[in-house]
């Protein structure tokens, strides 16, 4: 019989859950509600009977399942498998969630930062398949993601590591709540997209769609900006353009730093598909260095929303997978 890890990726609406098999495959992803203002034990317990449901749908028997991994909205700390603090489940606070969903479900466990986990997802079957050293970056409202290194979820000697979203792109640019200036999430997330659009436009009421929307509708969003730029206005094309270098440079750093095969995008903003990955890599060709070839390419992501159970699976094999291979 197959090996499998289970994955579950606890977010605010809902708890999803998917599996991966020891080919890589990725099992169908079904998804719980998260209860409302939940206390610990209320969230453990959709988690087990998740976990149980999926025993059930894939006929498997226990000794199968090698271990069960968990996505959860950081800040958290993977080694002590604590949460910190989320924002909007107080409750949850210094809670020790992968100790105590290993005791509900009866397999060892594993706590994972769902962006890491959705990264690593695409790494082990999605966008990144078949990459060793790959990073993806998170579009969303803010600017999130992971990096995969030699098939591994670099974390940092303080597990911060990865904050790909406040590498500064611009020295004293626009101010980040992280308490830097110019970090890539001010210039690169569909929120700030939007926000420092809207500031422009009423400073300098520009002739554009744009200024007429915002005044009827008192806000725009990073989609109406885009559906501008693709009807050809021009002030439009120009925030759209000035967003792709910013996530460029970023790009460029991180080719510095780490040379992976693939950098993927994944989050909202990659609903604009091509429209997003042509100018950004433009700018990369032309920010990125010509002393020696690039070869790092760049991709949208795979796998969607599914992509943080099947990742928090994916972790769960790398920590118990290899293991069993080389003991059986
Ligand atoms: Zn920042």
């Amino acid at each position: 019989m197959t090996k499998v890890c289970i994955g579950i990726d606890l977010g605010g609406t809902f708890v999803k859950f998917g599996l991966v098999d020891e080919t890589r495959r990725a099992g169908k992803v079904f998804s719980l509600p998260t209860p409302p203002n939940p206390q610990p034990e209320d969230v453990v317990a959709v988690m087990a009977d998740g976990v149980e449901k999926i025993i059930a749908d894939h006929s498997l028997a226990r000794e199968d399942i090698l271990g069960v991994g968990v996505g959860a909205p950081g800040p958290l700390s993977v080694k002590r498998g604590i949460l910190l603090q989320l924002p909007n489940m107080q409750t949850m606070r210094n809670y020790p969630l992968r100790d105590r969903v290993s005791e509900a479900v009866g397999f060892p466990a594993t706590l994972e930062n769902d962006a890491n986990a959705a990264a690593y997802a695409e790494y082990l079957c999605g966008a990144g398949q078949g990459t060793r050293d790959m990073v993806m970056f998170t579009l969303g409202t803010g600017v999130g993601g992971g990096i995969i290194l030699d098939g591994k979820v670099l974390h940092g000697a303080n597990e911060m590591g990865g904050e790909i979203g406040h590498i500064i792109v611009q020295p004293g640019g626009r101010p980040c709540p992280c308490g830097q200036k110019g970090c890539l999430e001010q210039y690169g997330s569909a929120m700030n997209l939007a926000k420092y659009a809207s500031r422009r436009i009423r400073e300098e009421k520009p002739v554009s769609r744009l200024t007429e929307i915002l005044k009827q509708n008192g806000e725009i969003d990073a989609k109406t900006i885009h559906a501008a730029g693709r009807d050809g206005d021009a002030f439009a094309r120009e925030l759209w353009e000035e967003m792709a270098m910013y996530l460029a440079v970023g790009c460029v750093s991180i080719c510095r730093l780490f040379d992976p095969d693939r950098i993927v995008f994944a989050g909202g903003m990659t609903r604009a598909g091509e429209d997003l990955l042509e100018p950004i890599r433009r700018h990369f060709q032309r920010e990125d260095w010509t002393m020696l070839e690039t070869k790092t390419t760049l991709a949208i992501a795979a796998l969607g929303a599914d992509a943080g159970a099947i990742g928090a699976a994916g972790v769960a094999w790398n920590a118990f997978g290899t293991k069993s291979s080389s003991s059986s």
